[in-house]
């Protein structure tokens, strides 16, 4: 695949207010950013300006299924609307900053997202699907003691626009016969801290007039902050539940928002999502050492979500520096996804993939690295790989489902 650092692809845009709360608007008489309207938005905009709101679908159409983003291309729209386009709508996307690709296939963009402040996006391919795994933050406030977006105070949430030009960069560099299947909200930052943004993201990337994937395969995955959880109930997607503790003592150790909401509030939710979209839950659980990962836990851990029907998915800890943390050792992890198996749990144990790129959960930054613009870690290099790159190839060999 080609890979393109995306330099010179950004169209000027809208000088942006940015206001306290985080939340930025266009300033008056400046062209709105497309990706962030549906097409309901579009349609109310349109009329505000005095154009014709059958222009909305149109454009839509141009743009979520001809990939046309030039209003001189858009032909069946009268030369004179063409013309104004450029005045009311802007197509700009976040800037690709690096866009690396993993010996394992995994690819990972950095976008620049102003006042040098940056997210990632992770690509990751398996089994027939092409999972794309977005961030719907820079920084994170949840402060989860093992998370690396964690340690970053939250900068401020995504826009809209932003969280959808994630998806569209990825999108225009895959090749003719690959698509993406399938979105997580897992990337960094926490989706429900900007549920407005995250939930106008989901509208266009469900919607037959945006990007038209079906409900079922997205997924929000939370840290647990129960008062949110029934937006992505409402929405009909996927849930995920960060979980990582066995019990109220150790999730609390590990992440702090135990405190504010405890497992049995968070279960309860879990069970009320269940009953709404009758689409089982995915726990996650990262396997930390000595805290996290002995036998006794995985066995506390089946208690635990044995009223929720749902799988469970095993992370090994990704280290990062500073971390305080280890990951267990092979066997350790083998044991503990054998007893959950043992006790008849649904379980996934996720080798982490793209270590190599620190693109595996946990590993995302927002700062901009000091590395070239795009870099591509192919399997005919491998030869000359340092011992650790090719052991993180075999760690490839995942298993996903
Ligand atoms: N904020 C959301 C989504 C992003 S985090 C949430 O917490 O659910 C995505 C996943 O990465 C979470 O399940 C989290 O537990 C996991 N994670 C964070 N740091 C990690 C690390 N260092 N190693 C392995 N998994 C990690
Ligand atoms: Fe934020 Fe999720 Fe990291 Fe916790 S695990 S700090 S909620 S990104």
């Amino acid at each position: 695949m080609e890979l393109n650092n995306g330099s010179a692809e950004s169209a000027s845009s809208a000088p942006l207010n940015y206001s306290d709360d985080n939340v930025v608007k266009p300033l008056e008489n400046k062209p709105v950013n497309f990706y962030s309207l549906t097409l309901e938005d579009l349609k109310a905009y349109l009329k505000g300006k005095g154009k014709e709101q059958f222009r909305a679908q149109q454009i839509f159409k141009w743009v979520y299924e001809q990939r046309v983003t030039d209003p001189e291309q858009m032909t069946n729209l009268s030369k004179e609307f063409r013309a104004s386009l450029p005045e009311i709508l802007s197509f700009e996307l976040p800037r690709v900053i690096t866009h690396l690709k993993s010996v394992d296939g995994t690819q990972k963009m950095l976008f620049d997202m102003g006042q040098g402040q940056s997210v990632e996006a992770v690509l990751i391919p398996s089994e027939g699907r092409l999972t794309l795994c977005i961030s719907s933050e820079v920084g994170c406030n949840i402060a989860c003691k093992f998370c690396f977006t964690g340690k970053q105070k939250l900068k401020r949430r995504l826009r809209t626009e932003e969280i959808v030009g994630q998806f569209m960069q990825i999108h225009d560099r895959l090749g003719e016969d690959q698509r993406i299947t399938n979105i997580v909200f897992m990337g960094m930052g926490e989706p429900l801290d900007n549920p407005e943004a995250v939930f106008k993201t989901i509208e266009v990337v469900h919607s037959p007039w945006g990007i038209n994937l079906s409900r079922k395969k997205i997924t929000v995955s939370t840290s647990g902050i129960v008062p949110e959880m029934w937006r992505v109930s409402a929405a009909k997607v996927r849930l995920a539940v960060s979980l990582n503790g066995p019990n109220d003592e150790i999730r609390t150790q590990v992440m702090p928002i135990n405190k504010r909401w405890n497992t049995t509030e968070l279960l309860n939710a879990c069970k009320e999502h269940y009953r709404i979209t009758k689409d089982k839950i995915t726990f996650e659980y990262v396997l930390l050492k000595g805290i996290t990962d002995q036998i006794e836990h995985a066995r506390q851990l089946v208690k635990l979500v044995k009223d929720v029907p749902c799988k469970i998915n095993i992370i090994p800890f990704n280290e990062h520096p500073g971390s305080g943390y280890e990951r267990p050792s092979d066997q350790t992890i083998e044991a503990f996804h054998a007893e959950l198996m043992r006790l008849g749990a649904h379980v996934l144990l996720r080798r982490s993939m793209g270590r190599d790129i620190f693109a595996a959960c946990g590993q995302l930054t927002s700062q901009v690295p000091n590395k070239p613009e795009s870099m591509d870690i192919s399997n005919s290099k491998l030869a000359g790989l340092p011992k650790y790159k090719r052991e993180m190839l075999q760690d490839s060999q995942h298993q996903e489902q």
